[in-house]
Formats: structure tokens, C-alpha cells, sequence
């Protein structure tokens, strides 16, 4: 099997993404195995932080690389919270605060419409010019109250119209078959199997 790097320290995602790519015969290992320290993520849009993750990755281990970034886009915000999702409301980061934030921050505003995104980036080595970059987005709105219990971050507050259910309202097999990160997920697989 050829070994790939997730530039991630997450147990959660090193055990899907390892399942997911097990038949493309990619043995997925974590990059703290390599004792690869977690990268700077300086950049505004979701697939250059990718991009310089997995790179930071590659560039360490010597070995080809999987890095994601993702986050909350809020129209009427003009893309905020962006890639700053995970620390809207400043160190150390809590869901809780970034909810109320974005409550706050949403007050009186008529245009509710937000939509997930997350970017995968697949690189065979540090210098490789034509990374495999994956996106999946998912479209709802931002409700002022939360429902559910389930998922995590936004959810509670993130309604899809079409289901009439927030996101923490979904089971979790239904939320990771909609999902942004399903979407990009299966993106990659789709140009793994036609040979990219
Ligand atoms: P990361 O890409 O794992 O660093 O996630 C970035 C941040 O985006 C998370 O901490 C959440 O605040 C937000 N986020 C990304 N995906 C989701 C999701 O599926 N539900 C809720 N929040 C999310």
C-alpha cells in the first residue's frame, strides 16, 4: 500500500478518510506519526490554507499528502466568518461563543442565506504542480433560535429549507451523505477512480 499523509490531527477524519481511500490502495497515517507540527493557516480562502497544509505536509514527510479546510459562509456578511469559523469569536475557540457572535452579528439582517464549504487537496509531493482539489458546498440559512442536538459548530443553527431540519436535527449518516464535506469527498474519489 503507498502511504499518505492526512495533514490533520483529528482521530475522526483519519478514521473515515483511511477507510475511503483503503481501496485506492492509500494506507492513510497521521501526520503527527512524522511528528509534522500543525501548519500556519495565513491565508483567506479555504483552498490556499488547504493547499498549505498538505504541502507543509509533503514537504516533511516526504510522502504524498491529504489536507481539508473548512467553514461557514454567511452572505449578508460578505463570506464571514470565512475561514475563521473555527475562532469567529477569538481564543480559545468555542461553539458557543461563535454562535452567539454570529447571532449578534446577524440582528435585523433580512438575508439569512450561509452555505458550508469544504476544500480537499491531494498532493503526491511537495512540489507537485496539479494537486487533486476537491469542493462541496451546502447551502441553507442562519436561524435565530437552535434545533438538535446532533453534528457540531453551527449546526444547531443552520436550517435546510428543503428538509425543514437544522443540520443538528439530521442524523449523522444523512448529514455525511449532504454534506460539504461529503460532496468534496466524493469529488476526490470520483477523480481517483478515473485516474487522476
Ligand atoms: P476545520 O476545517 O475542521 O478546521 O473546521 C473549521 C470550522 O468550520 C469548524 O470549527 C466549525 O466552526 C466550522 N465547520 C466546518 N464544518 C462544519 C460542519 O459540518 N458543521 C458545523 N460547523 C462546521
Amino acid at each position: 500500500m503507498k502511504k499518505l499523509v492526512l495533514a490533520s490531527g483529528n482521530a475522526g477524519k483519519l478514521r473515515e478518510f483511511g477507510q475511503l481511500l483503503a481501496p485506492f490502495d492509500f494506507e492513510v497515517l497521521p501526520q503527527s506519526a512524522f511528528n509534522v507540527p500543525e501548519a500556519e493557516e495565513p491565508h483567506v480562502t479555504f483552498v490556499e490554507n488547504a493547499i498549505a497544509k498538505a504541502r507543509h505536509a509533503a514537504q516533511l514527510t516526504g510522502l504524498p499528502a491529504l489536507a481539508d479546510d473548512s467553514g461557514l459562509c454567511v452572505s449578508a456578511l460578505g463570506g464571514a466568518p470565512g475561514v475563521f469559523s473555527a475562532r469567529y469569536a477569538g481564543e480559545p475557540k468555542s461553539d458557543a461563543r461563535n454562535n452567539a457572535r454570529l447571532i449578534a452579528e446577524l440582528a435585523g439582517l433580512a438575508d439569512r442565506r450561509a452555505h458550508y464549504v469544504a476544500v480537499l487537496v491531494l498532493m503526491r509531493h511537495a512540489d507537485d504542480p496539479q494537486p487533486i482539489v476537491a469542493e462541496g458546498e451546502w447551502h441553507g440559512e442562519i436561524v435565530d433560535l437552535p434545533r438538535g442536538e446532533g453534528g457540531f459548530g453551527y449546526d444547531p443553527y443552520f436550517l435546510i429549507p428543503e428538509l425543514g431540519q437544522t443540520v443538528a436535527e439530521l442524523p449523522h449518516e444523512e448529514k455525511n451523505r449532504r454534506s460539504h464535506r461529503g460532496q468534496a469527498l466524493a469529488q476526490l474519489l470520483a477523480r481517483l477512480r478515473a485516474g487522476a
